[in-house]
């Protein structure tokens, strides 16, 4: 049953897609069911580890140099109607879009979140911050935290310095571009099982340093939740 307030809502404001925007009918929720259909849900095989598809166990990359985190676990593979929508919420403010982002990845989200004992997002260097108004990963990990009574400690993790944007740079310039960008607070993240969280995983580069800055600070295990996870072609 959804609230009442939900249906007058829909009366003021009727919902619409949150990729293509188009007004949603019947039974649609989040998403008009052309778009809905555009997502991808990861299946096995993957890497256990970095959620590569049609890995044989680990993955080269996991296998040559392993990262700090055990796991992703990605709600959707990237693409579709889903990177529209994720683009809209990113660059055009439209943090409504968010709690639609959200319902979609909250099946996925749930063990994840169910396994950690503190949830941090990845956080945006301050001046990104200021661009953008708000760090779409802790949009994202606060009602998933909510839903299953995790704590959540955005100051748990800082960016040191600022990196340039990730798209359109090699894996190499990526690796370089965040190299030691992240410092983990020790009285923070002490033996917990962490669960950072981030939009778009691409190259895992960024939660790669994250990681590794909340293993020294002396995180017991961490892990990666993001919404979609996306692989260079
Ligand atoms: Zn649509
Ligand atoms: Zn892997």
């Amino acid at each position: 049953m959804r609230p009442i307030i939900d249906h007058l809502l829909d009366l003021v404001f009727p919902p619409r897609c949150a990729a293509c925007r188009a007004f949603l009918e019947g039974s649609e929720r989040h998403l008009c069911v052309p778009c809905a259909e555009t997502l991808v849900v990861p299946e096995a095989p993957l890497c256990p580890r970095c959620a590569l598809p049609e890995a044989e166990g680990f993955c080269q990359a996991c296998r040559e140099s392993p990262p700090a985190f055990t796991r992703i676990t990605a709600a959707f593979l990237y693409g579709g109607a889903l990177s529209d929508a994720i683009e809209r919420f990113k660059y055009q403010e439209a943090r409504h879009l968010a709690g639609a982002l959200i319902a979609l990845s909250q099946t996925a989200a749930r063990a994840a979140f169910e396994w950690s004992t503190l949830v941090v997002p990845i956080p945006l260097h301050a001046a990104r911050l200021r661009q953008r108004g708000f760090n779409q990963a802790l949009v994202l990990a606060r009602p998933l935290a909510r839903q299953t009574n995790r704590p959540v400690r955005p100051e748990a993790l800082v960016r040191t310095r600022a990196t340039r944007p990730q798209v359109g740079q090699s894996r190499t310039q990526r690796l370089e571009n965040v190299k030691d960008a992240f410092r983990a607070e020790p009285c923070a993240v002490q033996d917990a099982r962490l669960l950072l969280v981030d939009d778009v995983v691409t190259t895992s580069a960024t939660v790669r340093e994250a990681s590794l800055a909340a293993m020294r600070a002396g995180a017991r295990e961490v892990r990666v939740f993001c919404l979609a996870r996306a692989f260079e072609g």
